[in-house]
């Protein structure tokens, strides 16, 4: 199979081999030193300041939106939270189960989000702000320095979500000025799922001093204090945090995280350019695209039977979607160990299913 889906993506040979090893014992020197090196290269990458810190959450990408939350924001915030889709649905949700007051600014699908949309909520006391860097279920890469502007105007505490675009479209945490960064090991870090990666700006870390988190497992002031060792309060997925040292310093000796980024984007225009020439029938429905996935309405055939069609009959994933928009939209990925080759084969199979009427 070749997986051209956002997660989880294809693994590097080296990291695939981490997978077939004995997981280690971690209480150990050896395991601390990996953790501080994955926290230095993770700063480096996202261009945090050198004060901020970065914690590995035993849990996939939600459960490190949820920390956030959880650690960082309390009843007395006034939150505004950016819709674009699933994802921004997510954190809609959570703000909702934890009491949090908020607003939403919620956009059409495939909509970037302007300067109109932030223009009502100038001034009106707001306190925190949460987005989706790239939100992946529609394909929409939302303009984080209006946002990151808006919240330095307004004193807003920010929160990214960047697990689809981080490694994917250029992102420097302390020019935006956001208090929180998310990501997750299983879509441009390209390793198994299980972790989520959080970096901390001193403004995050004085308002989890300040919170009670109502969750033990989930609880930044724990994860913080162990991480001063190199370590985590629970065993913690041991065999990821293992791959993703290995990937890290992969990017890192490859040209560090500009070249993954250059990579991807290389990825992303090399099929995006097949698309015109072949003339397929397929419409981005994307205002404002991310080098990570490229979203397609197929104009003439229903996208969860393409879905289908390629699975099973040409052993590749393209990345389904769900909810209302499970026949209208799929999904092509550009993360994880892919090459141009790859793209030739599931263009090659496009074009056999025009030949045969299917599209
Ligand atoms: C994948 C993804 C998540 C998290 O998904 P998990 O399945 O919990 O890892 C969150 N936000 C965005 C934007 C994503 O792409």
């Amino acid at each position: 199979m070749i997986n051209f889906t956002v997660g989880p993506v294809q693994s590097s040979d080296a990291v695939r081999a981490i997978g077939a090893e004995q997981v280690p014992y971690f209480r150990t020197a050896e395991f601390s030193e990996l953790m501080f090196e994955n926290e230095r290269l993770v700063k480096k990458f996202a261009h945090t300041t050198e004060d901020s810190r970065v914690v590995f959450m035993t849990c996939s990408g939600s459960g490190g939106m949820e920390t956030a939350i959880m650690n960082c924001l309390t009843g007395e915030d006034k939150a505004l939270v950016v819709n674009g889709g699933s994802f921004g649905e997510r954190f809609v949700e959570m703000l909702t189960l934890h009491k949090i007051p908020f607003t939403e600014i919620k956009l059409e699908p495939g909509k970037a989000l302007k300067p109109e949309h932030l223009a009502p909520y100038e001034g009106k006391g707001y306190t925190a702000f949460l987005l989706q860097k790239h939100e992946t279920s529609t394909g929409v890469h939302f303009d984080i320095d209006l946002v990151g502007d808006f919240c330095r105007r307004n004193g807003c505490f920010l929160i990214v979500d960047t697990i689809s675009t981080f490694l994917c479209d250029p992102f420097d945490m302390a020019a935006t000025g956001a208090g929180v960064m998310i990501t997750g090991s299983q879509k441009a870090l390209a390793c198994a799922p299980g972790i989520a990666v959080m970096a901390l700006a001193p403004s995050a870390l004085k308002r989890i001093e300040k919170n009670q988190c109502c969750c033990q497992y989930l609880d930044l002031k724990l994860a913080l204090s162990n991480m001063d060792r190199g370590q985590t309060p629970w065993t913690p997925a041991v065999g990821i945090l293992r791959q993703i040292n290995v990937r890290l310093k992969e990017i890192d000796a490859n040209g560090g995280d500009s070249a993954e980024i250059a990579r991807c984007a290389e990825l992303a225009k090399y099929f995006r350019d097949k698309l015109v020439e072949l003339h397929l029938p397929f419409e981005i429905i994307s205002e404002s695209l991310s080098n990570a996935v490229t979203p397609l309405h197929p104009t003439t055939q229903s996208a969860f039977e393409l879905f289908l069609k390629i699975k099973d009959e040409y052993g590749m994933w393209i990345c389904p979607n769900g909810g209302s928009m499970k026949d209208t939209v799929f999904r092509v990925g550009h993360i994880g160990y892919l090459h141009k080759e790859d793209y030739d084969k599931l263009l090659a199979a496009f074009l056999d299913l025009r030949k045969k009427g299917f599209i």
